[in-house]
């Protein structure tokens, strides 16, 4: 505010200044008293004039007389310079117009220059203060350079492989040359996604503190601007800068704001938004490897992003920053606690275990509120007690943002992913052997959905659609046959096995009651940028003959899944057992304890896999995540 009041001031001073100097420029004190010739005439006989100008051209003439001035205008026949040379008075000529052209050009100019400046006033208002009249159109990005404090991934605990990924990236910019010289492929754009305050931004800071790079920072939002075409010049701006500092970072936090799906939304969705989405693109597709640039981006809705955004090329690698399981979360105590004064009774471990769910963000709070506490009941170190109210406080916090977990709910979600796994390693069509559980939710549910849309979803084959739809229905199975009670969880699983089934039924003729056809056209809708609505084309029975078919595979789902559990009870229940005291399973312990499964998972198609997440990898391009991942519940 008081920002706005100060720059306002500067051009209400401006303003009041050209005012003064044109005020006493037209109204000069001395203003020169108009007279008529005779009296010219009359005042020549009479003698004492001083400084006679005559203005040849513009036929006046101005003078002095008794410490007043006069002007007297004079025909063209008048013969002036005879007249005066006659009378003996000495006099000089002017033409005005070429003497003081710059009067003539501040009377054209300043208008403009008012308006102007009234006009840069206004929309520095609209804009909400700040000095970026000067700026405008230029990217507001913030440079973050070598003498501000360096983050490094020591700084980040829990996202390990976050931090592999970002691994190389930190080496490419450190050395550029080597890999370059083995012509070596670096990504472009690396895509972080997670739910907020799992550290995505503290890890970009992270890369830009360990390559010791420029690091070019700017908020989604920033691009997008009331005036159409500010937003696509800063993104203009903003890569010719780092281009010009290269090796730099660019990071994009937030990059939802102006990354959101083209087209979507009534009314032809926002021009603004989609000429700064453009301009990206084309920016991204623009520099290539030899500019050292790379560009990172945070979101917390992948789900919405424009899929150009996501091509190869572009973002071609994605990451995520999930919320911290168990080992996580005690490394990030560890972090935040460094350097604070602790008492001895602090435990991480038992720190970490009370807080399943929380965030990075979550932590360094209870920290920071733990020692706040400790402040206020004049201890010289953080006890215990103030660690465990500082949670209470978190969990019960205004600003909860986090979804922490209750020991109950850790229970019903080990049922549930342990019975996804079950199923996924127990049969045989699915393609991607099971790789991690987790009961901490991790990304966002959507996040898995992102990498691969259904458009891309080429070659199924119907026993594998038959065993990913089981796949699906796994952890609402393992709930009703463990727990004797069902959750609101599966509901993701469900639409989506659901959606599964009308698809092999409607597009992918892979019902054989109804047929090789497809059965509804797909509007496309341009305006909406989407499917919208479907149009039946079939008749009632046909329709309920679908709806008919879609049970009967969902059914047979659940049969399947039935006995998959029955049989492997005791498994699933050691699974969850150890699942609730670790939080996360790896593969290797994860296969281990799901025990025998007949060489479904491993062996064959599995090492094949392995083979092609190698050669994706060499190729810098991250293997893709199944459709179907049922990791999210
Ligand atoms: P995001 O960008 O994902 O919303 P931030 O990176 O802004 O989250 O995290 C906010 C703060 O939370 C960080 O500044 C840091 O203090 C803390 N934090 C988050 N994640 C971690 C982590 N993995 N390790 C240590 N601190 C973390
Ligand atoms: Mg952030
Ligand atoms: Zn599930």
């Amino acid at each position: 505010m008081q920002k706005l009041f100060k720059s306002a001031g500067i051009y209400l001073i401006l303003i009041i200044i050209v005012l003064f100097v044109a005020n006493s420029y037209f109204n000069k004190p001395d203003t020169p008293k108009i007279v008529k010739l005779d009296t010219f005439v009359k005042d020549v006989k009479a003698g004492n004039l001083k400084d006679v100008t005559v203005a040849d051209k513009d036929h006046f003439v101005t003078y002095e007389k008794d410490g007043k001035q006069f002007k007297a205008n004079f025909t063209a026949n008048f013969g002036i310079a005879d007249f005066l040379l006659e009378n003996k008075v000495k006099f000089i000529t002017i033409d005005p117009q070429r003497a003081i052209p710059w009067v003539t050009i501040l009377i054209n100019v300043l208008p403009f220059v008012l308006f102007f400046g009234l006009w840069m006033f206004m929309l520095q208002q609209m804009q909400g203060g700040g000095n970026k009249v000067m700026s405008f159109g230029k990217s507001k990005h913030k440079k973050l350079s070598k003498d501000q404090p360096r983050v490094t991934f020591k700084d980040v605990a829990g996202a390990d492989e976050a931090i592999e990924e970002l691994n190389e990236i930190k080496e490419f910019l450190a050395n550029p040359a080597k890999f370059q010289s083995l012509g070596a492929k670096i990504p472009k754009g690396v895509l972080l996604f997670g739910p907020p305050g799992s550290g995505k931004t503290l890890l970009a800071r992270a890369v830009a503190g360990e390559a010791g790079v420029p690091f070019f920072t700017i908020s989604g939002s920033d691009f997008v601007e009331m005036f159409v075409g500010v937003g696509a010049s800063r993104v203009r701006d903003l890569f010719e800068q780092a281009k010009a500092n290269s090796p730099s970072i660019i990071f994009m936090d937030e990059i939802d704001a102006v990354g959101r799906h083209r087209g979507a939304g009534l009314g032809g969705g926002h021009d603004e938004r989609e000429q700064t989405l453009n301009q990206l693109l084309v920016e991204m597709d623009g520099f290539n490897i030899k500019d050292n640039v790379i560009l990172i981006a945070a979101t917390n809705r992948p789900d919405i992003l424009d899929p150009a955004l996501l091509r190869p090329g572009r973002f071609d690698r994605q990451i995520v920053v999930g919320r911290p399981d168990l080992r996580g979360r005690e490394g990030i105590f560890e972090v935040h606690t460094k350097g604070k004064p602790l008492a001895k009774n602090i435990n991480v471990n038992v720190l970490a275990r009370r807080t399943p769910g929380f965030t990075g963000a979550d932590i360094a709070n209870v920290v920071n509120e733990a020692a706040l506490l400790s402040a206020r009941h004049n201890k010289k170190s953080i006890e215990m007690g103030e660690m465990e109210e500082a949670i209470e406080r978190v969990i019960a916090g205004p600003e909860k943002k986090s979804h922490v977990i209750s020991e109950k709910e850790k229970k019903v979600k080990a049922y549930h992913e342990t019975g996804h796994a079950m199923v996924a390693h127990m049969l045989p069509n699915i393609k991607d052997p099971v790789h991690k559980v987790s009961i901490i939710p991790r990304g966002m549910a959507a996040g898995y959905t992102l990498v691969l849309p259904t458009e891309d979803k080429n070659f199924m084959s119907k026993l594998e659609t038959l065993d990913e739809i089981a796949t699906l229905l796994g952890g609402r199975v393992a709930e009703e046959i463990f727990l004797g009670d069902i959750t609101n969880g599966a509901s993701n699983d469900l639409e989506r096995a659901t959606k599964m089934a009308r698809t092999m039924v409607c597009e992918w003729g892979m019902s054989e009651k109804l047929g090789p056809l497809t059965l509804g056209q797909k509007q496309h809708e341009v305006f909406l940028g989407k499917d919208f609505s479907s149009n039946t084309d079939y008749s009632p029975e046909i329709a309920y003959e679908i709806d008919q078919e879609i049970r009967r595979i969902i059914d047979e789902g659940v049969v399947k899944v039935r006995k998959i559990m029955k049989e492997n009870k005791a498994r699933i229940e050691k699974v969850v057992e150890v699942l609730m005291e670790k939080e996360t399973l790896e593969k290797d312990e994860l296969l281990q304890l799901l025990g025998d499964n007949g060489g479904n998972d491993d062996g064959g198609p599995d090492d094949l896999r392995e083979g092609e997440a190698e050669k994706a990898k060499n190729k810098g391009v991250k293997p893709k995540l199944g459709p179907l991942r049922p990791a999210e519940s």
